[in-house]
């Protein structure tokens, strides 16, 4: 490719990403790493400039070589003094996108010298200058500045920010900061509508209400003051970042520290409700923002369609479902909340570049997929069930494997259709894949496997395999993410399937049904695939009481309405 490159830059207060689209998906760019470079840049014993972890590492001991958080004073004209010199804000941030623009030269093989950088949706004028000030100064010309929850749209909605009207919440709590900003994608463009937050809370807080209930447990516990005491302090920091995020997988944690002072070691259960109380306030707080940039937008929660968890803190799992209990919605958090704005800035970056984003794919999939199966249940025969095999925001690449019995004895095939939709009826999805899979003579119920592979390119691989014998089918449908179209549809009239789902209510108790009705049946169903509209309606109709039936085991009954549908299957051709 000869187009200059053009990487994405998450330039974050606490840390920062690059990101970069490799043909088809956008990636953060590691070094054998997590990809994260923490905000920070220092003065080492050797009067060396360094940015990192390094730099971090040492703000403890050496706050005064240490400049943390430098985003907070973009856009004023503030000296930071360092070791001695004054560097203004731009240029520590330099120091900072320095390092990701070598970091992306070294791994690309080649020079990079623009970016698109992404900045809060309430930085000013004078704070986005100030950022652009700061690509120049690390020789990165800045192509376009975007809003963080704008680029967290776009890693999520990806290639699918088509003409639908969707409106986002994004809900960012990081480690110093909140913001929660309520965006809105129309016409393939995404605006943000409102924004509000408050830029001195986050994850920093939350540890430091544990550092308290720690600082109380040793004064109650041990008598033992610590209040003052910076290296213990310190200590006791990281231990409640540990302890409060084992909490976000687990409902208790314990926190151990030998020595905390000569022989006194800390050992102490933390639970998640604990924690949950200590925090309350504070996440009450952010569900008032939630509530003012509602209402800053003039949207109802109603109105809301997804929301998107960003942040490293807002997978602490009381947030989710506080913002489910607000506005009836599971939030989304596939993809990784610390990397999901310098993706997003990945995507904008492909498409300044002049990338058709629309088959920009992010690791997940937009859509649910699966197929179509017969189900009895209390109702009756219900031939078109959508069974999902891979659900909408699974991480890529997926593979599912689901099983399914044939319906009556020496089935002779299974028509293993592929749907993309979230309807409970198959036939409302939209149909992209259809394929014949004749079947050997087996019993009633004999088991098929079907299996769906699905990668980030968009290729479904599916295979069905008859358990009993072995034999199999395969078929590839290509870029599956684009087939919201319903040219793509292969077949336009949906057939019944011919297989039912294990976990259906109840499989129609297939080795008990006499063979003459099961005949029936099998014809029925072959026949429904020529049949006309009405046709198939009274046939489906006729199946059903026949299955009724032969649930009451009445089989009497059963051969009565097996005659009816004989004679209706006699005129189909
Ligand atoms: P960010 O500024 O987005 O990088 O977020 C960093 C903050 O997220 C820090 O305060 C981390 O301690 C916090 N954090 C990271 N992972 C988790 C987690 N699993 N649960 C709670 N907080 C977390």
């Amino acid at each position: 490719m000869n187009t200059p490159p053009i990487i994405g830059i998450d330039l974050g207060t606490t840390n920062s990403e690059v990101a970069f689209v490799h043909t088809t998906r956008p990636e953060i760019l590691r070094e054998g790493d997590d990809g994260i470079l923490p905000s920070c840049v220092g003065v080492d014993d050797d009067g060396r400039l360094i940015v990192g972890a390094t730099a971090r590492n040492q703000a403890v001991a050496y706050p005064e070589r240490t400049v943390l958080s430098v985003k907070r004073k973009m856009g004023k004209e503030k000296e930071i003094p360092l070791a001695g010199k004054s560097y203004s804000p731009q240029e520590i941030s330099a120091l900072i996108l320095k390092e990701l623009k070598e970091k992306a030269e070294r791994i690309m093989g080649r020079g990079v010298a623009h970016a698109v950088i992404t900045v809060p949706a309430y930085f000013t004028d004078a704070q986005r200058q100030a950022t652009k000030e700061a690509g120049a100064i690390a020789g990165l010309e800045v192509v376009r500045i975007i809003n963080e929850p704008t680029a967290a749209a776009l890693a999520y909605e990806g290639g699918n920010v088509g003409d639908e009207k969707r409106t986002i919440l994004v809900y960012d709590l990081g480690g110093g900061t909140f913001d929660v900003s309520i965006v809105r994608i129309e016409d393939r463009v995404v605006e943000v509508l409102a924004t509000t937050g408050d830029n001195r809370l986050g994850g920093d807080d939350f540890d430091n209400r544990i550092i308290q209930w720690l600082t109380r447990e040793l004064k109650q516990k041990h008598h033992l003051d610590v209040t003052g005491n910076r290296a213990v302090l310190a200590r006791l920091k990281s231990c409640a970042e540990r302890a409060k995020i084992e909490l976000s997988q687990a409902p208790t944690t314990r926190i151990e520290e030998d020595h905390i002072t000569g022989d006194i070691h800390l050992s102490v259960e933390l639970t998640r409700k604990t924690f949950e109380e200590m925090i309350r306030e504070d996440i009450d707080r952010t569900m008032q923002s939630v509530t003012k940039a509602l209402r800053d937008a003039g949207i109802t929660p109603g109105g809301i369609d997804r929301i998107l968890l960003v942040g490293g803190s807002s997978r602490i799992p009381m947030i989710s479902s506080m913002l489910k209990e607000r506005l009836k919605i599971d939030p989304s958090k596939e993809i990784d909340p610390d990397l999901c704005v310098a993706l997003g800035a990945g995507i904008q970056a492909a498409r300044e570049m002049g990338i058709d984003t629309s088959g920009v794919l992010i690791d997940i999939t937009p859509y649910t997929f699966g197929t179509s199966a017969a189900e009895v249940n209390n109702e009756g025969l219900d031939p078109h069930v959508f069974i999902p095999l891979i659900k909408r925001n699974t991480k890529l690449p997926v593979s599912h494997t689901e099983t399914f019995y044939t319906m009556v004895d020496n089935q002779e095939l299974a028509l293993i259709q592929v749907f993309q939709g979230e309807n409970r009826n198959a036939l409302d999805n939209i149909l992209i894949g259809s394929y014949r899979f004749d079947l050997s003579d087996n019993a009633a119920g004999s088991m098929i496997t079907l299996k769906y592979d699905l990668d980030l390119n968009g290729i479904l691989k599916l295979e069905a395999v008859e358990k009993e014998t072995g034999r199999k089918i395969n078929a590839v449908i290509d870029n599956v993410f684009a087939c919201e179209d319903p040219d793509r549809v292969r077949t336009s009239q949906a057939k019944i399937n011919v297989f039912s789902p294990m976990g259906a209510a109840h499989n129609p108790g297939a080795e008990t049904i006499p063979s003459d009705i099961t005949d029936t049946l099998t014809l029925a169903r072959e026949k429904l695939n020529v049949a006309s509209k009405e046709d198939q309606d009274e046939i489906i109709d006729l199946m059903e009481e026949i299955t009724d039936a032969v649930e009451d085991k009445d089989f009497e009954t059963a051969r009565v309405i097996c005659d009816e549908l004989d004679d209706l299957l006699f005129y189909i051709d």
